[in-house]
């Protein structure tokens, strides 16, 4: 069985693991710190604070940014479920917009109208690597209408003085975007190194801060690392210093930090994460040249003029196919020992968001992009031989279950 998406576990991860545990320090310390700044250079953003996963990392975020009851958070029907689950638990309202016919990404047109006075952020998601518009998403939110409409009620909003961008990256790290890398474009990136992602720490995310000019990125950076600590005004580091064990706890703060265990496999990751990238790039490549000459397929656009996505996902589109005749040919390709996956079931069509009232009709391209895509598998360690084995099953299933 050719597996789907297996994380590049080798005998360098296992040393870098096991030099943190035998150095007898496994909680966050030196290696997360590391991890943080390089990151914070690869991505070209101000400041990195690293978490144990997306969710509770935005979840702190949505808190930190006083986003809750009575607010809304615009962010597409096509993503993932923790994108709408961190908004329902910080107590405001997720605002669904559909996507773009060309891509997977939400569409600024129709986040344009989705704003309100109530509007507090867009959380744009990166779908399967390739960046969103976030220049346009930029433009909107400076215009003076826009703008004249945000009701702040925090300082920081106050201080932002207009909608926050959010960038879910948890597929995108390393996109591209105007010779950017696309994290710097939103204010506040948000990673997912989630076992199946592209850089992965087993489970692991983090928030990339880069904020307009006034705010004080040192000062958000100690803010933060307080926040997803219990709210403690020391780590377990700082309190290893001869005598220096009095702490205090100004609020009640979360407990997400990433560990050290964590972050030596993030280290890694991150220093061979160019052959990832070229390697996910030589897949794709090879995925289009193999479909395109296909009536039937429509491969996803991945490289633009001004845009390069990290290679996440391949997300193949059977043309004109019901969400049945996928389902048939998907199983076909299992049949053939080749895993694949969709991604995503729209929100709307999960039942904790249809008994909040959310309704797939309400998102046309959502629902068509979603019903004739399957995933691809693309990892660093696929073999140009299992590429072919993929293809070579697709191509079956699709004359098995459509005819010639
Ligand atoms: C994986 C994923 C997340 C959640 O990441 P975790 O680290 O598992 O919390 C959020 N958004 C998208 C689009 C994802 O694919």
């Amino acid at each position: 069985m050719i597996p789907f998406s297996p994380p590049r576990i080798d005998d360098k991860t296992i040393e870098a693991v096991s030099e943190v545990l035998r150095s007898g320090w496994i909680t966050t310390g030196p290696k997360t710190k590391q991890f943080e700044k390089e990151i914070s250079a690869y991505c070209g953003v101000k400041s990195t604070v690293a978490v144990n996963s997306w969710t509770m990392g935005m979840q702190v975020l949505l808190h930190w940014w006083g986003i809750g009851e009575g607010d809304e958070v615009i962010l597409p029907a096509y993503t993932y479920c923790a994108s709408a689950n961190v908004i329902v638990h910080a107590g405001a309202k997720p605002v669904l917009v559909d996507i773009n016919e060309e891509d997977f990404n939400l569409n600024v047109d129709a986040v344009h109208a989705a704003i309100t006075p109530k509007t507090k952020a867009i959380l744009a998601v990166d779908i399967g690597g390739f960046p969103c518009d976030y220049n346009t998403l930029r433009d909107l939110i400076n215009e003076p209408e826009i703008k004249g409409q945000f009701s702040p009620n925090t300082d920081l909003q106050k201080q932002l003085g207009r909608i926050l961008l959010l960038s879910d990256a948890a597929h995108s790290f390393g996109a591209i975007m105007n010779g950017q890398k696309s994290a710097a474009l939103a204010d506040i990136a948000t990673f997912s190194f989630h076992a199946v992602k592209n850089l992965t720490t087993a489970e692991g995310g983090a928030l990339c801060f880069n904020l307009p000019d006034g705010f004080d990125h040192d000062a958000i950076y100690r803010e933060m690392c307080t926040k997803i600590l219990h709210g403690q005004s020391k780590d377990a580091l700082a309190k290893t210093k001869k005598g220096n064990w009095r702490y205090d706890v100004e609020e009640p703060g979360f407990k997400c930090n990433m560990t050290d265990i964590q972050a030596a496999i993030g280290l890694i990751e991150l220093d061979r994460y160019q052959e990832n990238l070229d390697r996910r790039k030589a897949i794709f490549n090879t995925y289009d040249a193999a479909f395109a000459k296909e009536d039937w397929a429509s491969t996803p656009i991945h490289t633009t003029e001004n845009k390069a996505s990290s290679y996440h996902l391949y997300q193949i589109r059977i043309n004109n196919v019901s969400e049945e005749q996928r389902d048939a040919i998907i199983q076909e390709i299992f049949e053939q020992d080749v895993s694949v996956n969709v991604h995503f079931l729209p929100i709307p069509m999960l039942t904790a968001y249809m008994k909040r009232g959310y309704s797939i009709s309400d998102y046309p391209e959502a629902y068509r992009k979603y019903s004739q895509m399957i995933s691809l598998p693309v990892y660093y360690d696929l073999s140009d031989e299992q590429v072919g084995m993929v293809i070579e099953a697709i191509k079956n299933a699709v004359v098995k279950v459509l005819g010639s």
